[in-house]
């Protein structure tokens, strides 16, 4: 028996009977429960996703096609009809597109779940939305919300059989469609839904008129609506059927375009950035884009796939060519050939000089309207890079060719305040001989906000970037600087700030006395194989110690990353303390004491200390508490 059929109980397991009752997959059933009982009031969603699904059913055999003609020639216009029947109940949705054999039926409607199904429950058990459902790929079961029982016939295009595919959400059935029902379906697909008791409203006219027209202006397919009435049936046509991305942009509202969005992304917010122009020239194409204002739910898949649909002559080619790279992967939208060859086939697609041009030409476009958005609307951008920030920074490694384009578009948290900063107004704000920009990488804004390598900066004024995304730690070591002015970690290396003046009283850092040399190496010592040196800090003003890494090498940040990628940490740090902190006082007076342990046990706590402050764990945290009981008990005595 194969994998995908789960008979129920009673049926026998004779595996050549192609008809059976099959059990929906564990989540998919989760799902249909939800559809089923629960009441929501955006219930019309059902009918968008249906149509959608007609229009990539005749997406795909258009594209089939090009290169079987004989699948089309029968019958070659395209097209959608919705039937509303009153005196039966049913509401049907059919194409005749590509269609749906016996295993797609099982597999696409009942026993695969798409990776967004739990996704979507998850989302949905937390107050979701459910007009997201199209972004997850199962859209087609938000049609139980209005039936109870759904038939699915289908013709695959080129075939002689017709599969008949039922269910009541608790199970379903498939089975070969009788003669007289198979006689109806020429090719494609029919969606037979029967209507709840109080979904009946679907059948009056005005209604699915206002509601169909709504989600079908931008379908480039005909959309009819057939009313069945008594006499004679009322067919009319609903929509213009042209592709709305050729449609001058004056003839378009933001309504439609929002439609669209909607339609092509499966998003259901407010796209930020509307981005539709014809490209002439070298190369002829057609580009209508958006940039959404919420993360999609994959944003972070690794995959990293894009989702922008090519299209040649209006033809759907694929949606899966990367033509965007994957730092813009949230963009959202269409693509338009006018000189590529119709019969490429998506492996082709990769190596096409044409496609290459196009993604060089619209990925500096795309990054052009961005900042374009930044500058009109710098709350809404602000919004904007929250959601995508992230991706977008990944471009700043990956795309060195468009680095300074990102720059001008990236925004930072800084300790200069709670806002976001860009590259320019951190440029503008350096101090008087500050040649450098310089960051701190780490985990959490918060544990950044709280290091103590920022004392020594904070006291001259000097701004700090806080960068706490992980791909932080990757770009910034790869970027030569920003307007000439050279990226600088402050967790790394020494560090001379005296040709910028301090804006608060200096510490007196005592660096020269012959006593702090000898607690310095005393400390040492102490730490033997954990640190590769102690210093005396010049950027420590209040916490009495930190770590930094040697120069060359990772800096802290990255040598976090290393440490929980391979358990391994790159090379020792050196502890920097600072002189004139009471502990370390303190520590001076121990050193000639005879009771080396106590010394030893304040210098690990410094040490212990200054990993914590790093989000990192003491370096044994046993002995560390066993060190900090006995230093209370001294303290106490
Ligand atoms: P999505 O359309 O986002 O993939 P759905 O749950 O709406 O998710 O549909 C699941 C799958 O079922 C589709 O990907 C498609 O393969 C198939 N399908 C649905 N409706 C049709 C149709 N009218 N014609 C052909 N295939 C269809």
């Amino acid at each position: 028996m194969s994998k995908d059929r789960q008979p129920k109980s009673g049926e026998t397991t004779d595996t050549s009977k192609p008809e059976g009752e099959f059990v929906f997959q564990a989540e998919i059933a989760r799902l249909l429960h939800l559809m089923v009982h629960s009441v929501y009031s955006e219930r019309d969603v059902f009918l968008r996703e249906l149509i959608s699904n007609a229009a990539d059913a005749c997406d795909k055999l258009r594209y089939k096609a090009i290169t079987k003609s004989e699948l089309l020639s029968d019958d070659p216009d395209l097209r959608i009809t919705i039937r509303a029947d009153k005196k039966a109940g049913t509401l049907s949705v059919s194409d005749n597109g590509i269609g749906m054999g016996r295993a797609e039926l099982i597999d696409n409607l009942g026993t695969i779940a798409r990776s967004g199904t739990k996704a979507f429950l998850d989302r949905m058990s937390k107050g979701g939305d459910v007009n997201l459902i199209g972004q997850f790929g199962v859209g087609f079961y938000s049609a139980f919300m209005a039936a109870d029982r759904i038939e699915v016939l289908s013709r695959k295009a080129g075939s002689k059989s017709v599969f008949l595919w039922s269910s009541d959400a608790s199970g379903f059935n498939v089975e070969p469609a009788s003669k007289t029902l198979a006689k109806t379906l020429a090719r494609g697909t029919i969606v037979t839904l029967h209507l709840k008791e109080d979904a009946k409203e679907y059948l009056e006219t005005s209604d699915l008129e206002r509601i169909v027209r709504a989600y079908s202006d931008h379908i480039s397919f005909p959309i009819n609506l057939v009313i069945e009435g008594e006499n004679a049936e009322e067919l009319r046509q609903l929509n213009a059927a042209s592709a709305m991305w050729m449609r001058p942009k004056q003839d378009l509202d933001e309504e439609r375009y929002r439609e669209f969005y909607r339609h092509v992304s499966g998003l259901f917010d407010e796209p930020a950035i509307t981005i539709h122009y014809r490209a002439e020239g070298r190369h002829e194409y057609t580009v209508l884009l958006f940039v959404p204002s919420m993360r999609p739910f994959d944003l972070f898949d690794p995959s990293r796939k894009g989702r922008i649909k090519l299209y040649v002559k209006r033809v759907f080619i694929s949606d899966d060519a990367d033509i965007l790279p994957a730092y813009l992967r949230f963009v959202r939208g269409v693509i338009d050939s006018e000189d590529m060859p119709l019969n490429i086939s998506r492996e082709m697609l990769q190596n096409n000089p044409i496609v290459a041009a196009i993604t060089r030409a619209v990925t500096s476009r795309v990054l052009s309207e961005i900042a374009k958005f930044a500058d009109k609307e710098p709350d809404k951008f602000e919004q904007l890079w929250r959601s995508f920030g992230t991706v977008i920074k990944e471009g700043l490694y990956e795309d060195p060719e468009r680095r300074d384009q990102i720059f001008e578009i990236a925004r930072f948290h800084s300790s200069a305040g709670d806002g976001l900063r860009t590259l320019k107004q951190y440029a503008e704000d350096m101090r008087p001989n500050q040649t450098e920009i310089y960051y701190l990488v780490g985990d959490t804004l918060e544990q950044l906000r709280a290091s103590p390598q920022l004392e020594g900066y904070r006291a001259r004024g000097i701004e700090v970037l806080l960068l706490a995304d992980p791909v932080d730690n990757f770009w910034v070591t790869t970027a030569l600087g920003y307007d000439g002015k050279p990226f600088r970690s402050i967790s790394q290396g020494e560090v001379d700030l005296s040709a910028i003046d301090s804006i608060e009283p200096a510490a007196d850092d005592g660096e020269k006395d012959a006593a702090s040399q000898a607690v310095l190496a005393r400390i040492k010592d102490a730490l033997n194989e954990a640190v590769e040196d102690v210093k005396a800090s010049k950027r420590l003003v209040e916490s009495p110690a930190c770590l930094v890494a040697p120069h060359g090498g990772p800096d802290r940040g990255m040598d976090k990353v290393l440490e929980l990628q391979s358990g391994m940490s790159g090379r020792l740090p050196i502890l920097e303390v600072n002189l004139s902190h009471p502990l370390v006082k303190a520590l001076d007076g121990k050193a000639a004491s005879a009771d080396a342990s106590v010394f030893d046990d304040l210098a690990w706590l410094l040490l212990d200390e200054a990993r914590i402050l790093e989000g990192r764990q003491p370096a044994d945290p046993a002995k560390f508490s066993a060190r900090l009981n006995r230093l209370v008990l001294v303290g106490l005595a």
